[in-house]
C-alpha cells in the first residue's frame, strides 16, 4: 500500500532481528536449525495438560496484572530457597509476559531521556535499541575477544554521574560464559555509593555447567537492593513460545516497573500461570535442566571433534562458540550463509551482537535441539 506517510523511523539503522533472518533462510534451504536458542522437542506433557486443565477450569480471563497469587508465591518461596533473599509476592515479584517484556519494562520504567546504561557486547540484541527508544544512550563495553571476560577496570572508567544502569547477562548469551565470585565482588565495588541499578538477565540461570554456581543478584544482600532480575519460564520449561517470564526487584523499583507493564501487556497469559505454579512445586523441573543440558553440550562437542573449528567453552546457557578463522578468512554473515547454502545447516554470525560488527571469526550454535539434530548438525558441520 502506497502511503504519502514519513515513517520517521526512531531506529534507522535496525533491521530485522538475526533470530527471525537466519530462521527464513534455514526454512528457505531447508537446513538444520542450530541458530536460535529455541528447544525443537516437547515440553513435559503434564506441563500442557496444567494448561489444557486451568482453561478447562475456566481461567480464560485477563490474570491480575502483577501474576496470579499463587505463582507469585511460589516464585518467592523457590528464590528464597535457592537464593537465601525473601521477595515480598505481592509487590516484589511481577509475572511478565516474556524476559523481553521484563526488559522492555524495566529499562522504560527507571532509564531516563540523557542517562546512559552500561551493557557488555556481544550481548542480546535488544538491550541497545530498548535503551535508545528512552532517549537514553547506551554505553557497550567489549568482553575480551580471547575469553569473553568483563575488564572491570574500563567500567569503572566508564561511569559517569549519567550512568543510571548497568545491564548483565550470566549465564551469558551468546558467548556461554558466566560470572566469577571475582566479578561480583568487582560489580559491588564499582555500584557502592552510587545510584546504579543493575538489570540482571538470569533467563539461563538453571543452565549452568561442570557444577559452578549461579551468580544471581539475590544471592547477595547489598546487590539484590539494586537490582532487578529478569527471568524466563521459557527457557527453563521447553517453551519458549509460551512468553511468561518474571520481574524480581525491591518494592520502590518495582512500583515503576508495574506502571510500565500494566500499560504494555496488563498481564501475562492466565492459564500458563497456573501450570507453572504447579510446576514450580517440584524442585526437579528446574534442579535437573543442568544436567539435561550439560550432556546435549557434551555431545554436540564430541560430534565436532574432527571438525576444523575450535570450540570455545560452554560454562552455561545452550549456546557454544565455535571459531572458524583458523581455517577460513570469510566474513562471518557470509560464512553462516555458505553453511546455510552449502552444508544446510544454520547457525549465528557472532558479528549480530555488536552494534559495530566486530567479527572474529566466530559463529554461536545452539545445543537445544534433539540429539539426532545435534549429530546430523554436527556432522555437516564436519563436512566443512
Ligand atoms: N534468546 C534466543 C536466542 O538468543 C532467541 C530470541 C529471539 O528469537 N528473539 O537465540
Amino acid at each position: 500500500m502506497q502511503s504519502a506517510l514519513q515513517a520517521r523511523s526512531k531506529l534507522p539503522d535496525v533491521g530485522t532481528t538475526i533470530f527471525t533472518v537466519i530462521g527464513q533462510l534455514a526454512a528457505e534451504h531447508n537446513a538444520l536449525n542450530l541458530s536460535q536458542g529455541a528447544p525443537n522437542f516437547a515440553p513435559d506433557a503434564k506441563l500442557v495438560d496444567g494448561v489444557a486443565q486451568a482453561m478447562r477450569d475456566g481461567h480464560n480471563q485477563y490474570a491480575p496484572m502483577a501474576g496470579i497469587g499463587a505463582l507469585r508465591e511460589a516464585l518467592s518461596n523457590k528464590v528464597e530457597q535457592l537464593y537465601g533473599v525473601c521477595y515480598d509476592p505481592t509487590s516484589e515479584v511481577t509475572v511478565i509476559a516474556s524476559a523481553s517484556e521484563g526488559l522492555y519494562s524495566t529499562i522504560s520504567a527507571l532509564v531516563h531521556p540523557g542517562d546512559e546504561v552500561i551493557y557488555f557486547e556481544p550481548s542480546f540484541d535488544s538491550y541497545a535499541p530498548i535503551v535508545r527508544l528512552q532517549g537514553a544512550t547506551p554505553v557497550p563495553i567489549k568482553l575480551s575477544l580471547e575469553h569473553f571476560r568483563v575488564n572491570w577496570d574500563e567500567v569503572s572508567a566508564a561511569i559517569t554521574p549519567k550512568t543510571r544502569m548497568i545491564i548483565i547477562n550470566t549465564p551469558h548469551n551468546p558467548t556461554a560464559t558466566v560470572f566469577s565470585d571475582a566479578d561480583i565482588e568487582r560489580l559491588r565495588a564499582v555500584t557502592r555509593n552510587t545510584d546504579i541499578v543493575i538489570l540482571s538477565d538470569e533467563v539461563y540461570e538453571h543452565v549452568i555447567f561442570d557444577g559452578a554456581k549461579h551468580q544471581s543478584m539475590a544471592c547477595y544482600r547489598d546487590l539484590a537492593e539494586r537490582s532487578v532480575i529478569v527471568s524466563s519460564f521459557g527457557k527453563s520449561y521447553h517453551v519458549t513460545g509460551w512468553r511468561v517470564g518474571y520481574c524480581l526487584a525491591p518494592a520502590a523499583l518495582m512500583d515503576e516497573i508495574r506502571k510500565v507493564h500494566q500499560f504494555m501487556v496488563f498481564s501475562a497469559d492466565t492459564p500458563m500461570q497456573y501450570a507453572f505454579a504447579d510446576a514450580l512445586a517440584h524442585k526437579e523441573s528446574y534442579l535437573g535442566l543442568s544436567a539435561f543440558y550439560q550432556k546435549k553440550r557434551d555431545l554436540l562437542k564430541e560430534a565436532l571433534r574432527e571438525s576444523r573449528f575450535e570450540l570455545l567453552p560452554s560454562e552455561g546457557s545452550f549456546f557454544m562458540l565455535a571459531r572458524f578463522r583458523g581455517f577460513s578468512d570469510e566474513r562471518d554473515s557470509d560464512f553462516v550463509l555458505r553453511l546455510i547454502r552449502d552444508a544446510q545447516v544454520a547457525t549465528i554470525p557472532l558479528s549480530a551482537f555488536y552494534t559495530d560488527g566486530t567479527d572474529s571469526g566466530l559463529i554461536r550454535l545452539s545445543f537445544s535441539k534433539d540429539d539426532a539434530t545435534l549429530i546430523e548438525g554436527a556432522r555437516r558441520l564436519c563436512s566443512i
